[in-house]
């Protein structure tokens, strides 16, 4: 199994690894600093650099529980020494708004008592799903409002681990759907930020609500019955 830097460093950018297997389909590293798609997060781009050779990353995904690079050209050899760096903008970007959505799940379930039912996101924009019988441009300018009050109070964001029996009895837990995770992972990662969410999680996110900075809440719209939903933009740093 790779060992997941990104799932305990999120800023780490750059490391060395070797090869450890090699297809047309993609490249497998014995360690890395690239995020595989999931959780409504998109993979990781950048490059892989080795001896006499370099090849861009165009996705990162997830194969039979392997992070999965896939290349765009000839993939270095197996059991080679590879330097992998991931597009830190992009990635750092994709941090911010992963950030925003927990707080805004958090701010709407605190606010509203509305629950999550889906997201997703790309660099700097993001829809969340919410169970809402209604929802108005108002009530999305209430919630903006709301979620950068809280977002400029500076909250440490924690990753850590928990052990799979602690999670499972953990109120906020329970209230995200920890019990949906395969009983097969413990412990369990999970994102806390400090007094608005908590959360189980594979995502990278940045150390503290302020590098999340200003977010507006762009639209607001009705996806049928108890589900509506809203999207949000980060504003440039
Ligand atoms: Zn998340």
């Amino acid at each position: 199994m790779t060992e997941e830097i990104f799932s305990t460093d999120a800023y780490a950018r750059t490391c060395e690894a070797t090869v450890v297997a090699a297809s047309e389909e993609g490249v497998i590293l014995d360690r890395t600093v690239f995020y595989a798609r999931g959780g409504g997060q998109p993979g990781d781009t950048g490059i892989l650099r080795w001896d006499g050779g370099e090849v861009r990353v165009a996705d990162t995904v997830k194969h039979g529980g392997e992070v999965v690079h896939v290349v765009e050209g000839q993939a270095p050899a197996v059991d080679s020494r590879v330097s992998a760096e991931i597009d830190w903008g992009r990635r750092y970007t994709l941090m911010r708004t992963h950030t925003a959505l927990h707080c805004l799940s958090g701010v709407v379930f605190t606010g509203y008592g509305a629950k999550v039912t889906g997201g997703n996101m790309e660099p700097g924009v993001a829809r969340m799903d919410f169970e809402l019988d209604s929802i108005s441009v108002e009530f999305g300018r209430e919630v903006e409002e709301a979620l950068n009050a809280r977002l400029a109070e500076d909250r440490p964001v924690h990753a850590g681990f928990l052990p799979r029996a602690e999670a499972l009895s953990d109120p906020d837990l329970i209230r995200t759907k920890v019990n949906l995770i395969p009983g097969s992972v413990d412990p369990i990662r999970v994102i806390e930020i400090e007094g608005i969410d908590k959360q189980a999680d594979g995502g990278t996110h940045v150390r503290s609500t302020g590098e999340v900075g200003h977010v507006r809440v762009v639209k607001t719209e009705s996806k049928g019955k108890a589900n509506k939903r809203m999207r949000i933009e980060l504003a440039e740093p």
